[in-house]
């Protein structure tokens, strides 16, 4: 931070605090792994009255993927003529009894990519095998997946597939506000999510709950402006959407991403990790692209034996509770041996808590 961002960074904090005295606890809620990590790198929590709460919701995706998807693509991976491709962080992510990285010691093939198009030249180079993309992500992911299936449909690769567990974000953050135990007075909303669908999307959250939310970026500066926009709010008794990311979120989104997206994809009920089924909130293939879903075209009977274990995921997604509030937090489970998938991610709440722990602050 710059010594001009230091200043507008102390008057923000200053405002905030003026704000704070005038209410009196709230609750505000980041539902993106990536503003979880930098309100966690930045120590933005440290900086606030004790009044004004920090909460992190489900906004990792790795950390909301349930524990039967990681075991079909576990079962999946150990077909002899498979190949996975994924992005690094689902590896450890455990199933109900194993995990991916426990698959490729015992010798199956998981490639490790970094846009899901990888897929396809890994397709092309291996004709004789199937190639199964584990497409995991919210909205913001979604679309180059869509893209990945289009391509290959349109470059005839008939041996690349997706297993899909792709996520909504605004679903997830209605079944949050119907969740009596889930206590949220304003949301500080994903700015990479609001690109693809757009600050309209968030809407329904001013209109049918009177919460109001920022849609805002991901540096220190911008996420304690959309702080002290939502404080404004809730002092003067205001619901509203604010787009604070103007430069790259427009009201609508990005329209041709949507297009791809819902070319492809239809919304289906999906299972969250430790929360459970939301209604409409994930993605399935549409049935003209039967032929890139691996379900479709190889369905595999796979048992899921979830294993009670005192993993608190569930709770600490909805902001229920803090990671601390985890017996096995900093103990059983660290990064490097994580119990529960909220430890796996480095968007992961547990993880960002572990590794900041009381945070570093912003020398004001
Ligand atoms: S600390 Fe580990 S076991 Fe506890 S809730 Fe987080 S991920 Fe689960």
């Amino acid at each position: 931070m710059n010594s001009n961002e230091k200043i507008l960074a102390k008057k923000f904090v200053e405002e905030i605090n003026n704000l704070a005295k005038k209410i009196d606890h709230v609750r505000l809620m980041e539902v993106c792994g990536t503003h979880t990590v930098a309100i966690f790198r930045a120590g933005i929590r440290q900086l606030l009255p004790k009044n004004i709460e920090l909460v992190s919701g489900p906004g990792c995706p790795v950390c909301v993927t349930s524990d039967d998807y990681i075991d079909k693509a576990i079962a999946y991976s150990k077909l002899d003529d498979v190949i996975i491709t994924t992005f690094g962080d689902m590896l450890k992510v455990p199933g109900s009894n194993s995990s991916l990285t426990e698959a490729k010691a015992d010798g199956a093939e998981v490639e490790i990519i970094y846009s899901p198009l990888d897929s396809i030249e890994i397709a092309k180079k291996n004709s004789s095998k199937k190639i199964i993309f584990l497409a995991v992500g919210f909205e913001t992911t979604a679309p180059t997946a869509a893209a990945t299936v289009l391509a290959a449909k349109n470059q005839g690769v008939k041996n690349l597939f997706m297993l899909s567990s792709q996520k909504l974000v605004p679903p997830a953050l209605k079944m949050l506000l119907n969740d009596d135990e889930v206590n949220v007075n304003g949301f500080i909303l994903p700015g990479h999510v609001a690109v693809v669908i757009g600050s309209n999307a968030f809407k329904f959250l001013a209109n049918d709950y009177k919460i109001p939310g920022v849609v805002t970026g991901f540096e220190p500066l911008e996420i304690l402006r959309s702080i002290l926009q939502l404080l404004k709010m809730i002092t003067e008794n205001r619901s509203e959407i604010l787009n604070e990311y103007q430069s790259v979120v427009t009201d609508e989104g990005n329209q041709s991403a949507q297009k791809i997206l819902n070319q492809v994809y239809e919304p289906v009920n999906a299972n969250w990790r430790g929360i459970g089924e939301i209604d409409r909130s994930g993605l399935k293939m549409r049935d003209e692209f039967a032929d890139f879903d691996i379900e479709k075209i190889l369905p595999l009977k796979v048992e899921t034996l979830t294993k009670k274990t005192a993993c608190r995921c569930g709770e600490v997604l909805r902001g229920v509770i803090n990671p601390t509030s985890c017996p096995l937090f900093g103990k059983n489970c660290q990064p490097i041996h994580a119990i529960g998938p909220c430890m796996v991610s480095v968007e992961g709440v547990c993880a960002a808590w572990f590794k900041y722990g009381g945070g570093r602050l912003i020398n004001l």
